[in-house]
């Protein structure tokens, strides 16, 4: 919209009027009343004039020749850069009409002429100060309007920012809710209670979902009240853990370790930290976590007990064993009185055991034979499995040599009878070193040393023994070590030779056979007897090769004399046969190989087979036997009646012979109770159609109730020693006198 400036001095004011002297009049007058006036005489000019440059007022004559005013002012009004021009009408009629179309048309003032020029000036500056205020007007309105415009802008933006900040409170409020809620959804998801209370109500603040599973029951009325939450602490633990609450209520934080009993008397580890919070002085809070520690506990216990134990036999193990002797040591070191002994025992058949029954059996023979080493202790006798089968016993505070030495024998004879596992009957027996305790050990070491070789020397002795150490033992320890060095070359170097002792038949008194026995040929030591090597060579595992040696040269020496000789036509040559050898599994075609090569026919071959070794074995046993058997081989059980089988299971193993031990024999005259064992076993075995030999007779008297129960063979130093080939070739044709029975002996 176009804006007529505001006149500030002088107003510009264009005089339209056709009649010059009218011109003339009001252009001299107004200029002199100080405004800028142009004249024009007609209605075209005029409007020329106002489009040029646009006057603050107008005064128009309404009579003009060649337009009407009306007409002109219609014009100007019709046109944008004149229609605010505020045009006044000069008209001579004085009449209504006139001056309703001088309105309409858009004038502002009417003025009749002739004029009254104050009137004119009047009406002028009315009209200017009119326009004036409405420029004005319209200038404060614009100004008012760019002002409204600009507060509702700044209105606008400031709803805005607090809009956004609505949003961000909003935002927070729910961000703060979603972190207490993700709080409390973690502290309710831990395993351990956290707690807080009110210093002075002692109200719970806070308090987790895990406290319910902790204490076994609702735990808020505990946690609020100290007395209550003391009563569920277990009672060895209580005063303890009092003293500590009692710390928490006066002092800054506890941190403690106690067990509680739960409703149904479940014993559970806690351990706590907590806490009291301070303010100004003024208490306010107390705050506390609660852990359940019981499996870390138990797993500590576990730990703790599986570093001291044998995980098999869960008796305790080496290392505790030897923290227990050192400490022993110092003990005795301290006090010369203070008195211990230190037992090492070693089975004497678990390899045999082992190897024939397999791993999982020789673990429960292990397990069974711990049991029984237990209960043949005091409680306060401490027991150890050093490893493998090897046991040792720490016994404390005795009195006399004795008490340990009956703690042996216990072991002992507990030991020598069957164990039952899983339907096998097995016998492991086992060998005893002990040693005193005294001042002169140094450290645990030594002391095993000692007690090991004791067993050792146990073991040399004949097993199912035990052996105190004394320092002599020392040096026949060195002797066996040595001897079992030579043992391994003795076999390559030929050192061995086979002696012969004759097996005589009661009822002829001629030679049925011999008895093959083995004998080393040591370089420097000269002839030893097989009680010095045949546990050696057993416990290495030689005896296989050495075992195989004898049968071979026995049945090769047999056919040599049946070449040789024709009295040793029908003569029988027994082999003794050791645990290890019947195992191998090639065992009865290595026996069938061996008699093809030396072309000697089985049924003079008669092994000897200890009871005890029959018994290793079990049912496994009857089938090599059986085996053995179909191949025509003889069979003997040897010492009879030493071992652990029983006459009740003779019938069991297809045996041809059996031989009675000789310390039955030896006291056969003596002891009623041996006369009548030997009788039995006879007139058993002869039911069974077994033949029974008689071993180690020695006497006349012996022989003499031998016949008397009609005991078929005898054997012993009272016909021969064993002897040389040679010296046994001298006997092949000898006829004992064997007398008839005439008195009868002293139990009949
Ligand atoms: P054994 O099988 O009981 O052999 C009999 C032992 O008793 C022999 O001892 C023999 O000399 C002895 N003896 C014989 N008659 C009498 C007598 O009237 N009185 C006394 N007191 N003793 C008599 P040896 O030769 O010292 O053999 C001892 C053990 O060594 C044998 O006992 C046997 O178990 C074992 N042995 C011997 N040779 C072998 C062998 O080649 N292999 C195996 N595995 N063991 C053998
Ligand atoms: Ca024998
Ligand atoms: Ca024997």
């Amino acid at each position: 919209m176009s804006q007529p400036p505001i006149q500030q001095h002088k107003a510009n004011i264009l005089v339209v009027d056709d009649k010059p002297e009218n011109l003339h009049l009001l252009s001299h007058t107004l200029t002199s009343h100080g405004y800028e006036v142009r004249g024009v005489v007609n209605g075209m000019m005029a409007l020329r004039v106002a489009m040029s440059a646009q006057p603050d007022l107008i005064l128009l004559d309404i009579m003009m020749p060649d337009v009407s005013g009306f007409d002109i002012c219609r014009k100007l009004k019709a046109n944008d850069k004149t229609q605010d021009i505020p045009i006044i009408f000069l008209s001579a009629n004085n009449n209504i009409q006139d001056k309703v179309q001088a309105f309409a048309a858009g004038g502002v003032d009417y003025i009749n002429k002739p004029f009254q020029i104050d009137e004119v000036l009047i009406r002028i500056k009315n009209q200017l100060d009119l326009q004036k205020a409405q420029v004005k007007i319209r200038q404060l309105n614009e100004e008012l309007e760019i002002k409204i415009q600009e507060r509702t802008a700044q209105l606008k933006a400031t709803n805005q920012e607090l809009e956004q900040e609505i949003i961000e409170r909003r935002q927070l409020t729910q961000l703060l809710k979603e972190s207490e809620e993700r709080l409390h959804s973690i502290l309710n998801s831990l395993e351990e209670v956290v707690w807080s209370v009110d210093g002075q109500t002692r109200r719970l603040n806070f308090l987790n979902l895990a406290a319910h599973k902790v204490y076994g029951r609702p735990a808020t009325e505990l946690l609020e009240n100290p007395a209550r939450r003391l009563q569920v602490v277990h009672p060895e633990d209580r005063h303890r853990v009092r003293k500590e609450f009692e710390r928490l209520e006066k002092h800054k934080s506890i941190d403690v370790e106690y067990r509680i009993l739960q409703p149904d008397g479940t014993v559970r580890w806690l351990w706590e930290r907590s806490k009291l919070i301070r303010d100004e002085n003024e208490t306010t809070r107390l705050d506390g976590i609660i852990c359940d520690i019981t499996d870390r506990k138990i797993f500590e216990q576990q730990l703790s007990y599986e570093a001291r134990h044998d995980a098999l036999t869960g008796l305790y193990n080496r290392v505790f064993f030897i923290g227990k002797v050192e400490a022993v040591i110092q003990k005795i070191k301290q006090d010369e009185d203070y008195s211990f002994a230190v037992l090492f025992i070693d089975l004497d058949r678990f390899k045999i055991v082992n190897d024939s029954l397999g791993h999982i059996l020789g673990d429960r023979l292990l397990v069974e034979v711990s049991n029984v080493i237990q209960q043949s202790l005091r409680p306060q006798d401490i027991v150890a499995r050093l490893g493998g089968d090897e046991f040792t016993i720490l016994i404390e505070k005795f009195t006399d040599i004795e008490d340990v030495t009956i703690i042996a024998n216990r072991i002992l004879n507990k030991l020598m009878s069957a164990f039952n596992l899983e339907g096998h009957t097995v016998f492991t027996g086992a060998s005893i070193g002990i040693v005193l305790g005294n001042a002169g050990y140094d450290n645990s070491t030594e002391i095993l040393r000692d007690a090991d070789i004791a067993m050792y020397r146990a073991k040399a002795n004949g097993k199912g023994r035990y052996e105190v150490f004394n320092p002599e033992m020392y040096a026949h320890t060195l002797e066996l070590l040595q001897l079992e060095n030579d043992l391994r070359t003795a076999i390559e170097r030929q050192e061995f030779v086979l002696h012969y002792q004759p097996i005589v038949s009661v009822q002829t008194g001629q030679l049925e056979g011999f008895e093959a026995l083995l004998r080393w040929q040591h370089p420097q030591r000269g002839l030893i007897f097989p009680d010095k090597f045949i546990n050696i060579a057993e416990e290495t595992g030689l005896i296989v090769p050495l075992g195989e040696w004898v049968i071979s040269e026995a049945c090769r020496q047999l056919h040599d004399w049946k070449l040789r000789y024709s009295s040793a036509a029908q003569f029988r040559i027994s082999v003794n046969l050791a645990s290890q050898q019947i195992i191998q599994p090639n065992f009865v075609s290595r026996l069938v190989e061996i008699l093809q090569a030396v072309k000697l026919e089985a049924n003079y071959l008669n092994l000897e087979i200890t009871e005890t070794t029959l018994m290793d074995y079990g049912e496994n046993t009857i089938e090599i036997l059986n085996q053995i058997r179909d191949k025509r081989i003889q069979l003997s059980i040897d010492d009879f009646g030493t071992g652990y089988s029983s006459l009740r299971y003779l019938h069991r193993f297809p045996i041809n012979f059996l031989k009675i031990d000789r310390s039955f024999i030896k006291d056969i005259t003596l002891k009623k109770e041996h006369f009548e064992i030997v009788r039995t076993i006879v007139t058993l075995a002869h039911s069974l159609g077994i033949n029974v030999i008689a071993e180690g007779v020695e006497t006349l008297q012996q022989l003499k109730v031998l016949q008397h129960f009609h005991c078929k063979f005898c054997q012993g130093y009272f016909f021969s020693r064993p002897v040389t080939p040679n010296t046994a070739e001298s006997l092949f044709s000898k006829n004992w006198q064997v007398a008839p029975v005439v008195n009868l002996v002293q139990f009949e």
